[in-house]
């Protein structure tokens, strides 16, 4: 029996998560788990798993969930509730499946704790890859990808040779707007951004599909994971979602992972691995039904935030923590209706242009630039 804890228990990736426990409760079990501010679902949760240890955004949150909940346990919230989470002696595997930059300090303290780390927040990698990946190396952690792009490239890579890959190709479905051209952009609402064809995920990374800044991140995410030049990563519009990445080894074959959009198979392949196990409910791919698969080059004109991505990953240092919390304030304005669809380019693009690159940052580096790259969007918001 795997022992879990979940960061982000009540979003897209963390209640798909729960699915892959309900279906198999003699493989697994959940001991803590955080949240945000959705206590509903939250308080359901706690009564269905009975965790050891839960954690929520904010103390007036904490204190109604205590006053609230029939099961006891230890409520902790805020950024220490998540260290707590994050580092449950209780648990065998950590699901870190927050949203955004907040991300990067329950990963590192899981690592010190020396507890694999199933990865689906990608900000992590992004904002402070090379800090993730060392501490990890040197003590030994494994970190998982989640992400189906990284779990499709992880499992085309077992039994290779890494050194004997020439690139790797990572899919792109395009987002919602991916027939739109740039003019057709001008007033796009958020509910037409937050409607994917392929995927049903969380509000902030369907608008970074839209935005083509998720397929940005996840080429940082890949360099970081499997320590591959930019240059070796390419990024192609695949419409259909079936090849989830594709890797391309010196002799020219192609290993590539197909299957349904479903994000159960690398949430479970992650806790599973290195085995595999039935994912119940899940459509089986039917290549006949499927009929053909079609590929795309990527325009970085139509998408400016992939070209972003792909300046800020080789510029190195400090740029991707700016571009990342230049983006993550940007598309929290854009929710929240207060600037239209294509600012968010501009923002990050007007973010990037004024930093002074910091090589090889700290932590603390890296935790000012995000504050402030945070403070100098806002101030570019009227
Ligand atoms: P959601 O928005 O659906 O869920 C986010 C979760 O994090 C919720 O439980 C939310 O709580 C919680 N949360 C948000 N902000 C905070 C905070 N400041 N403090 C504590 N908890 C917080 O996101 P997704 O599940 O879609 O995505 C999560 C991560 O996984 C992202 O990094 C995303 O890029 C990545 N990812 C997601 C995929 C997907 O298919 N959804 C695919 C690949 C990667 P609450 O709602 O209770 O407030
Ligand atoms: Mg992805």
């Amino acid at each position: 029996m795997k022992s879990i804890s979940i960061l982000g228990a009540t979003g897209s990736i963390g209640t798909q998560t729960f699915d892959v426990v309900r279906s198999h409760p003699e493989q697994f079990c959940v001991t803590s788990f955080s949240f945000g501010k959705n206590l509903k679902l939250g308080k359901a949760l706690i009564e269905e798993f009975r965790p050891n240890v839960v954690s929520v955004s904010t103390k007036e949150l904490a204190e109604e969930l205590k006053r609230t909940i029939s099961h006891s346990c230890h409520v902790y919230y805020g950024e220490e509730g998540l260290l707590e989470v994050a580092t449950d002696p209780k648990s065998d595997i950590l699901i870190n499946a927050v949203m955004g930059s907040v991300g990067l300090g329950p990963t590192l303290a899981a690592i010190e704790e020396r507890k694999t780390i199933a990865l689906a927040n990608k900000e992590t990698l992004v904002t402070a890859g090379h800090i993730v990946m060392d501490r990890a190396k040197r003590l030994g952690v494994s970190i998982l990808p989640v992400d189906s792009e990284h779990s499709a490239i992880f499992q085309c890579l077992n039994g290779e040779n890494k050194r004997e890959m020439s690139k790797m190709i990572l899919t792109a479905s395009g987002g919602s707007f991916r027939d739109k051209s740039r003019s057709d952009l001008e007033g796009v609402t958020v509910e037409e951004a937050l409607n994917h064809p392929n995927w049903s995920m969380g509000s902030k990374i369907t608008i970074d599909s839209a935005t083509m800044m998720n397929k940005g991140l996840e080429v940082i995410e890949a360099h970081w994971f499997f320590g591959t030049s930019y240059e070796n990563i390419d990024v192609v519009l695949h419409r259909e979602s079936v090849i989830h990445s594709m890797v391309e080894f010196v002799d020219g074959s192609v290993i590539a992972h197909l299957g349904t959009p479903d994000m159960k198979v690398p949430i479970q392949y992650a806790l599973t691995y290195p085995k595999r196990l039935e994912v119940m409910g899940g459509k089986r791919l039917n290549l006949v039904e499927v009929g053909s698969l079609h590929f795309e080059t990527m325009d970085m004109e139509r998408f400016p935030c992939l070209r972003y991505a792909y300046e800020a990953g080789k510029a190195g240092g400090t740029m991707p923590t700016v571009l990342n919390a230049a983006n993550e304030a940007a598309v929290e304005a854009f929710l929240n209706g207060q600037i239209p669809f294509l600012e968010i380019e501009s923002l990050i693009e007007h973010a990037l242009e004024v930093h002074d690159v910091i090589k090889d940052p700290s932590l603390s580096d890296i935790h000012e630039v995000d504050v402030s790259t945070r403070r100098f969007v806002q101030t570019l918001i009227v």
